[in-house]
């Protein structure tokens, strides 16, 4: 029986990993990979990140860490998990059952990809899905973003602080009629295409330019320098369904101390209820619940 088994191996469950192990913590990482979605980063020509605190390099430097020790980790899917008295029981792909004292769930969330024509193929190379990274990099630029929702609204409000041209691909109406909605719209640079849908990403190396369509098919090409997609985010809540309380948006709900609301069952990172999805925030989640966890398993 391990004291602690950590679910995921990206930024969050890295960390957790590492803080576990200098605890002394008999514990287990299990993941497909390791990295998570610190591995994918938007490739932007011309900008120099000479000097820049890259999060990609704050994990990479957890992730060798899990490398070189490498009993703690196991790479493979967990297809379940449940609580029994005092332990946990926990399941992989490849049928092993492994069992726990504690738990940290750190599996992450996706974000919903755009499903058109060319958005696969400029995956990374123009078509961008972290508008609260990469916003900042793009001032003076022609900027299209995807969405109509929370995430999306004020992903634009804050690129249209700095691009010289907005184009807010609205598919729904969906959180239109808020205060950020609202500023949107009035902005003289901002265009809410309201109730168009993307139809096609188009490129060379990278993606130059989106193609959307109109309710009743009449199709416009806009020429941007990146296509920023804000369409939700899939938590990977799976494992937990049911047993553990979830926010209205299907995210793990924690408190400051990243405990969820079943004894010996933690949360960390982008799974959770936490504000932003940003790799530092998820370092200091997975740093809070393997402290948490210990905690639990002295008492
Ligand atoms: C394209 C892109 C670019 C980004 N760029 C930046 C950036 O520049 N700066 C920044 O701060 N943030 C950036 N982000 C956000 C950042 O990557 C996330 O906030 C961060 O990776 C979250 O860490 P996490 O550990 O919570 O989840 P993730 O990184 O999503 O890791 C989840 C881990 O859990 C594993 N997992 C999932 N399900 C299971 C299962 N059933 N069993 C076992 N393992 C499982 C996954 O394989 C993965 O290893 C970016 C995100 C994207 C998508």
């Amino acid at each position: 029986m391990y004291d602690l088994i950590i679910i995921g191996g990206g930024p969050a469950g890295l960390t957790a990993a590492v803080y576990a192990i200098r605890k002394r913590l008999n514990c287990l990482l299990i993941s497909p990979d390791l990295g998570g979605k610190a591995n994918a980063r938007l490739h932007i020509e011309g900008v120099d990140t000479f000097n820049v605190v890259n999060g990609a390099d704050l994990v990479r430097r957890f992730r060798n860490e899990v490398e070189y020790l490498d009993f703690t980790r196991l790479l493979e899917k967990v297809v379940g998990l449940k609580k029994a008295e005092n332990r946990f029981i926990v399941t992989t792909a490849n049928g092993k059952e492994l069992e726990g004292r504690a738990v940290i769930l750190a599996t992450g969330a996706d974000a919903v990809r755009l499903g058109v024509p060319g958005a696969d193929r400029y995956f990374l190379h123009g078509v961008a899905y972290s508008t609260v990274s990469y916003a900042p990099l793009y001032i003076d630029k022609k900027v299209a973003l995807v969405g109509a929702g929370a995430l999306a609204l004020r992903g634009a409000a804050e690129l249209a602080e700095i691009v010289a041209e907005l184009h807010l691909i609205a598919p729904t109406h969906g959180d239109l009629d808020t205060i950020l909605g609202r500023k949107l719209r009035a902005a003289k640079h901002v265009t809410v295409w309201e109730n168009w849908a993307p139809a096609a990403v188009q490129g060379d190396t990278v993606a130059h330019q989106l193609v959307i369509k109109s309710p009743e098919g009449q199709e416009q090409a806009l020429d941007v320098d990146v296509i920023f997609v804000e369409l939700g985010l899939k938590p990977h809540t799976e494992l937990v369904a049911g047993w553990a309380e979830l926010d209205s948006e299907g995210r793990v709900l924690i408190n400051r101390a990243c405990e969820t609301s079943v004894p010996g069952l933690f949360a960390a990172g982008d799974v959770t209820n936490e504000p932003a999805e940003q790799v530092v925030i998820a370092i200091g989640d997975g740093a809070k619940a393997a402290l948490s966890a210990y905690e639990y398993l002295l008492k």
